[in-house]
């Protein structure tokens, strides 16, 4: 099964971090004030890892599709 990467806008509370760290997979919805996923399968993102793990409230993760 195929994973997805996903964010929970509900938690998000817009620090930016997964924006700087890994913009080829996260941009920032300056109308929402939240980040957003643009590569849903990651595609060959190593920074990816790196974002989840620095999110402030956790609420980066993969889930099965
Ligand atoms: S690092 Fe987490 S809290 Fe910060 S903008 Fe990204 S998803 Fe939102």
């Amino acid at each position: 099964m195929a994973k997805i990467l996903v964010i929970d806008k509900e938690e998000c509370v817009g620090c930016e971090s997964c924006v700087q760290i890994c913009e080829e997979a996260f941009s920032f919805n300056e109308e929402e004030q939240k980040a957003e996923v643009i590569l849903p399968d990651g595609g060959t993102a190593d920074c990816i890892e790196e974002a989840i793990e620095t999110c402030p409230v956790e609420c980066i993760r993969w889930e099965e599709e």
